[in-house]
């Protein structure tokens, strides 16, 4: 494939809950990564999957929810309410 995507990624701090996060933003496709998901971005690495947003709330939003590690633990028994619209397809 000749059309790559070649990030330039920044590294940008953000404040989630009173607390500095860092988090990155690529200049070329003005996307947020989080840093979490993709620690590649830090590195300027291409991230094989990750988490990306168009602007600042959805990231924090994300950031978020890592506290309760979502996709990474093992679902609860029971995950009947669904608070959020589902909008993290992008998920693995
Ligand atoms: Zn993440």
């Amino acid at each position: 494939m000749s059309s790559r995507w070649i990030p330039r990624w920044q590294t940008i701090k953000i404040n989630v809950n009173q607390r500095e996060e860092i988090a990155c933003y690529d200049q070329q496709t003005r996307m947020y990564a989080c840093a979490k998901c993709s620690p590649e971005c830090l590195k300027g690495g291409i991230p094989d999957r990750g988490s990306y947003f168009f602007n600042e709330k959805d990231l924090v939003d994300h950031i978020l929810a890592h506290k309760y590690a979502l996709w990474e633990k093992k679902r609860p028994k029971q995950m009947e309410i669904e608070e959020e619209e589902e909008n993290e397809d992008e998920e693995d």
